[in-house]
């Protein structure tokens, strides 16, 4: 049923130090690492189940995730709130149908406070490793402290380790330079000359956001996204109230939602469909840039739409028709003390550059040092590349789960759905270990090898695909490790409970 969320401002708390050579291990059944939507939507189910021995270690000083680390001006949801939110604490207030970021990490505050889950959160605590010892994690900090723990359960996202091109002379330049996930908002942009890098979802955001205060904003375009109109409007008091009063109305609304979402599925899967949608994209181009043929020419995708992801926004293109805005679409060559030269030789100078180039994506659970059974590396198991089965548990790593992992990425709809989906899955495993009372739950090799394998088959056929373009989606031999290529019912309906032919029980 809906709750009311009260808005809260984010509470930060300093990190504890501790000394490491004093503190023993802390015995808990289950660590959840990450309070971002999914770390915090575990604990509440773990506590609801009645798993109530459990902590969250989150390396920030506040919750939240990636809408903690995003706070470049315009950031936004590119999904309705109404579906990017937690099914069990559903939320009247949203005060806009695609909420900005303070709303949806206030959100994530009030979660945390309905569910009493601020004491259960160590913040200020990194991850630096987990070893599995045979018969439970033993999972170090970078603090020193280190916990015993029957489950582990990685939260931790796969977009949240900012990429920053290797361009020559970066290091030289002489003004101010940064990435939009680590935005530095002690840096007065009004009046400066501003170079962005980059065309991606958060670039068309904050480049209209900035446009209007910089002196200059020379956009930098390697490859034309597609952008659609949003359908982004301030929700009324009245419906507010109709939802606080009328929790079903509410539900009905995300229904709705929901499923329009999921027909554009259809589009992903079959790219002849896709073509046919892109037609409005072209379209919306003809309206938008009407009478600027030159722009229209440099911003008019190359690639199947869908091949990335499909951006939505009102005010991009009407920002680079602004007189002190430009697109760039020379290929970068060097960065000198004064600016950012393109192949054509041409030194654009700026003050400030902006990185809107995306992230590195995440085998940073492998980085971070996770060591499974027989002492494997999942630096190791992953070395073709992160798989696991439903993107949640790796062969050979028991009673370690993720969040958020392999190929359970979305170019369609809200991500939250997965992560409620993929915590169900997970809680279906640890009744499974208690009833048998056995010690750990992995899964079979063979079954992960034929999932992935089917997998494969299936996005092979996508327009992630065959669309033409290069995408982070991709990795360097062409796979595709992130999104699901399909329904998410279907992913729901599979992560319903654990299939014990794909499991092995550890006694
Ligand atoms: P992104 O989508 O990966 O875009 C990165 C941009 O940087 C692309 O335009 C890319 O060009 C460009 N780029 C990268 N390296 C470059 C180089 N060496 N020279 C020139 N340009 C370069 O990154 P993002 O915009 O931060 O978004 C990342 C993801 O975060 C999104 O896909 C989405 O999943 C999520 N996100 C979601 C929302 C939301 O509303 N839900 C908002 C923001 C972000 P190419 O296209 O040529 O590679």
């Amino acid at each position: 049923m809906s709750e009311t969320t009260p808005r809260v401002d984010p509470v930060t708390v300093d990190p504890v130090t501790v000394d490491p050579v004093t503190v023993d291990p802390v015995t808990v059944d289950t660590v959840i690492v990450g309070s971002g939507f999914a770390g915090l939507g575990a604990a509440v189910k773990l506590d609801e189940a009645g798993r109530k021995d459990f902590v969250v270690l989150e390396k920030g000083g506040t919750l939240g995730g990636t809408w903690r680390d995003n706070v470049y001006p315009g950031c936004a949801c590119d999904v309705e709130s109404h579906l990017y939110s937690f099914s069990f604490f559903q939320n009247p207030e949203w005060t806009r149908t695609f909420a900005r970021q303070p709303e949806i990490r206030a959100y994530l505050e009030s979660v945390a406070d309905r569910y009493r889950l601020r004491d259960r959160i160590r913040f200020g605590v990194k991850v630096a490793g987990a070893e599995w010892d045979g018969t439970a994690w033993d999972v170090r900090t970078d603090d020193g402290t280190s916990y015993r723990a029957r489950y582990v359960l990685f939260g931790t996202g796969a977009l949240h380790d900012p990429f920053v091109p290797e361009i020559e002379g970066l290091d030289r330049f002489a003004g101010k330079a940064f990435h939009s996930a680590q935005w530095d908002h002690s840096h007065d942009l009004a009046g400066k000359r501003v170079a962005v890098i980059g065309t991606g979802a958060s670039a068309i955001q904050f480049v209209p956001a900035i446009a209007p205060e910089v002196e200059s904003l020379t956009l930098f375009q390697r490859t034309a996204p597609w952008v659609l109109p949003k359908p982004d409007h301030a929700i009324p008091e009245r419906t507010r109230t109709a939802y606080r009063r009328l929790p079903l109305l509410q539900t009905l609304n995300r229904i709705a939602l929901y499923w329009r979402h999921e027909a554009l599925v259809a589009g992903f899967l079959h790219p002849q469909i896709m073509k046919l949608v892109q037609k409005l994209g072209l379209k919306y181009l003809d309206k938008v840039l009407a009478g600027d043929d030159e722009l229209k020419r440099k911003v008019t995708p190359t690639f199947t739409m869908g091949c990335k992801r499909v951006l939505m926004s009102n005010d991009y293109y009407p920002a680079l028709r602004r007189d002190n805005v430009s697109v760039e679409t020379g290929d970068i060559t060097r960065i000198t003390g004064r600016g950012v030269v393109t192949a054509d030789g041409v030194e654009h100078e700026v003050d400030t550059i902006i990185f809107g180039t995306g992230f590195k994506v995440a085998d940073g659970m492998a980085q971070m040092g996770v060591t499974g059974r027989d002492g494997v590396k999942l630096v190791d198991a992953w070395k073709d590349g992160p798989e696991a089965l439903l993107g949640t548990t790796v062969a050979g790593f028991p009673n370690l789960f993720m969040i958020v992992g392999p190929n359970t990425g979305l170019g369609h709809s809200s991500m939250v759905f997965m992560v409620e989906s993929q915590i169900n899955y997970v809680l279906d495993a640890m009744r499974t270990v208690d009833a048998s009372r056995a010690v750990a739950i992995d899964t079979r090799q063979d079954s992960q090898d034929a999932y992935n394998a089917d997998l494969q088959r299936r996005l092979g056929k996508t327009v992630w695909s065959t669309g033409g373009c290069a995408s982070w989606y991709l990795d360097e031999n062409g796979r595709n490790r992130t999104l699901w290529p399909g329904y998410t019912f279907s992913f729901r309906r599979r992560t319903k409970a654990i299939d014990p032919a794909h499991h092995e029980l550890i006694a």
